[in-house]
């Protein structure tokens, strides 16, 4: 799917032009411009030529959980990873990346090993979702919410992010609503303050991951930019201005980051603070052990007997190689190890 030229394609039509380009392609989830026969023929042909919305995609299902991954190949022939997670309560969950690779070089997750190779522009973070509406149009299903979880880091590559999700949020459009889009960051200070200006009612989720700087050190570098103390300045500062909750991420990682003394270090640091945690089993993607379930709960009644919420997410898309930390555009040996145990999926 191309769309980088359709407002130059269009800039001599009518202005209702847009609008009826927008429903054919966001709600009627048009796969070719001749099915759109509401728009002149020339145009079409116009749009046929420069605007391509084939998306190029393998679809990987794992039957036992109810995900999919697809794998995506873009114009330039890089490659995207993106996840559709479908719930018992029918939410329908699309994963999204937003880079190619990602430049944060977190230690647990395949993406960040692979580097950055490039941003993504807006409608090739929208594109994602349009494969899984067009997926789920054949079962009368729709996607529900969106999760920028998947490869890059939303904030290193905002206004991209920014306006792709406006596109999302569109009324005329896939009506996706702010509430059930959420963005992830490692931890980039500028980039929650810059949304908390934003007037959209998106959800924010941090990757604390450790309770100290020392611990967060070791396993994300971008901890060395900004000390847990002053991202919590900034968490403060967006949840007066939004009133709205954010929610902690915290993998845990065995031996490294899941003990009785961090357990009872992350229930002090967030209590009284407008929050929930969700706790996320390791993907094993080498370099580190699991943490036992025996662990993930003790976290959970520490966090809970301090008054603060704790979700253990259940497994989605494990087999696929989509679960958190584990999209790294790998297209072979998607089956992982029997023995890990069970991983987490993004939150909503
Ligand atoms: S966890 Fe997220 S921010 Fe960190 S390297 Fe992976 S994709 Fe990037």
């Amino acid at each position: 799917m191309d769309l980088a030229t359709l407002p130059l394609c269009i800039q001599d039509e009518p202005h209702y032009r847009a609008r009826q380009i927008k429903l054919g392609v966001f709600v009627d989830l048009a796969e070719d411009w001749n099915d759109l026969t509401a728009l002149p023929k020339k145009l079409r042909e116009k749009l046929q030529k420069n605007c391509s919305l084939r998306i190029s995609a393998e679809l990987f299902p794992d039957k036992n959980v109810g995900a999919v991954k697809a794998l995506i190949r873009l114009a330039d022939g890089k490659r995207i990873e993106t996840v559709l997670m479908r719930r018992r309560d029918g939410r329908n969950t699309v994963c999204v990346s937003c880079q190619v690779g990602c430049p944060m070089g977190c230690t647990f997750c395949a993406t960040g090993k692979m580097k950055l190779l490039r941003s993504l522009q807006p409608y090739e973070i929208v594109e994602q979702v349009v494969l899984f509406a067009r997926y789920l149009k054949t079962e009368c299903a729709r996607v529900s919410n969106v999760v920028f979880m998947g490869m890059g880091e939303p904030f290193a590559n905002y206004d991209n992010v920014l306006e792709a999700v406006r596109v999302l949020n569109d009324h005329d459009g896939l009506n996706i609503g702010a509430r059930h889009i959420s963005l992830s960051t490692c931890g980039i200070l500028k980039g929650i303050q810059r949304l908390a200006k934003e007037p959209l009612q998106v959800n924010l989720a941090l990757s604390l991951h450790a309770p100290d700087d020392a611990t967060r050190r070791m396993i994300m570098p971008v901890s060395r930019s900004y000390t847990i103390t002053a991202l919590l300045a900034g968490v403060d500062a967006y949840t007066q201005a939004t009133h709205r909750k954010v929610m902690f991420e915290y993998l845990l990682l065995g031996g490294v980051n899941d003990t009785d003394t961090h357990a009872r270090a992350l229930a002090k640091l967030l209590t009284g603070r407008l929050c929930m945690v969700n706790l996320i089993a390791y993907n094993a993607t080498g370099m580190y052990a699991s943490a036992t379930k025996e662990r993930m709960h003790y976290f959970s009644n520490v966090l809970q007997k301090a008054g603060i919420e704790a979700t253990i997410r259940y497994r989605h898309g494990r087999e696929v190689r989509g679960a958190c930390g584990q999209l790294a555009t790998s297209n072979e040996d998607f089956m992982l190890p029997s023995d890990v145990v069970a991983s987490a999926d993004a939150p909503v």
